[in-house]
């Protein structure tokens, strides 16, 4: 029976999204094999975090060792692959995150398996996986078969497939004792350092009006700022924005700044790259005012002006006026 692997990915005592999302496509793929999903979660003293599991995976394997309790590629990669090797699976999924990308390559060298990375749509053709990947930054979409192997790696893009709600009857939970012998420690964590906020915190904004490189120089912020303090939101942006220092990091969305999930997005002069939407589409409403039509922006929007931003925000201001 088909095997998929999920690797779990957690930090500072919380599961994270992309664990969840990958469990539900895991589910579905293991349907179209006839086969199961398993969460595979190593950590320290990660029992809770087991239960949670088991209502969303068919099972889990849990490998506790004290060396695990943050993340570690060396580390992971040597308990992975034992599993692996044990379970065979025919796929293990790993998120295409910071985690997943420092891990999967050098895994994927070691079992001899095809790896595809950064995956946004998952099937079997037969026991050949085949994906979809969004290149050209989300121009173009490409379905890749994987050549056939006993086995398949792939990175798995964050906010693309939606978690299922946990499940009544619960998975099992199996223990598998850890691999790992003496110390190791070419590479070793020290510390986990969050990034200060200054000023308002985008991530917890019900309204974001966020900027782009459409805007064309600073001097239009300020008239866009008043529109979000108006509508009782938060101005936000691009990277290209930060990068020319028109705003500071903190307000970056994207997959190297913060991930947002206001009620209301507006993406002013926002092309709409992958970077970039797949850090805003769980917003609940998206509306993006860009003169392109055919910007990628739209094809996550709820509501698309197609104008210059110089003809729209006016309009935004004197409506949003406050008395
Ligand atoms: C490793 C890596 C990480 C990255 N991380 C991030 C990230 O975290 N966040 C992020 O945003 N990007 C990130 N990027 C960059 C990303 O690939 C895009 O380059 C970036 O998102 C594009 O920003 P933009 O949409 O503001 O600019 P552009 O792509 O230049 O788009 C500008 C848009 O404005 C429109 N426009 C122009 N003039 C007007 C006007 N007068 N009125 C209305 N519309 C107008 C244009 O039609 C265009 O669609 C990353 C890239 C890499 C390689």
């Amino acid at each position: 029976m088909a095997e998929i692997l999920v690797l779990v990915e957690h930090r500072q005592g919380k599961i994270r999204d992309i664990t969840y999302e990958m469990l539900a496509a895991g589910e579905t793929l293991a349907s179209q094999q006839e086969g199961s999903s398993t969460a595979v979660l190593l950590g320290h003293q990660v029992k809770s975090f087991a239960e949670e599991l088991a209502t969303r995976a068919s099972k889990v394997l849990v490998v506790e060792d004290e060396q695990l309790e943050h993340f570690n590629s060396v580390l992971y990669q040597k308990v992975l692959s034992s599993l692996i090797i044990k379970y065979q699976p025919l796929l293990t999924l790993v998120g295409h995150t910071s985690f997943g990308m420092d891990l999967a390559p050098s895994l994927s060298v070691e079992m001899g398996f095809p790896l595809v990375t950064d995956c946004i749509g998952l099937s079997f053709e037969g026991s050949r996986l085949k994906v979809v990947r969004s290149i050209y930054g989300g121009k173009v979409n490409a379905n890749v078969t994987l050549r056939e192997s006993s086995g398949s790696i792939a990175t798995v893009r964050p906010g693309v497939f939606s978690p299922a709600a946990p499940r009544e009857k619960k998975g099992g939970i199996v223990m598998e004792p850890s691999p790992l012998r003496g110390t190791m420690d070419v590479k070793t964590f020290i510390e986990y350092i969050e990034a200060p906020i200054t000023g308002e915190d985008i991530t917890q904004a019900e309204i974001i009006v966020s900027v782009g490189q459409g805007i064309g120089g600073p001097e239009h912020i300020p008239m866009i700022e008043e529109v979000a303090k108006n509508l009782g939101g938060v101005i936000a942006c691009s990277r290209p924005v930060v990068d020319r220092n028109w705003l500071p990091k903190e307000r970056q969305v994207g997959i190297s700044g913060k991930t947002v999930k206001p009620k209301i997005y507006i993406a002013i002069g926002i092309s709409g790259a992958f970077q970039h939407i797949t850090a805003m589409q769980g917003s609940e409403t998206i509306i993006a005012i860009n003169k392109d039509p055919r910007a990628p922006i739209f094809g996550v929007a709820d509501y698309g002006i197609v104008d210059d931003f110089q003809n729209v925000i006016p309009i935004l201001k004197e409506k949003t006026k406050t008395k």
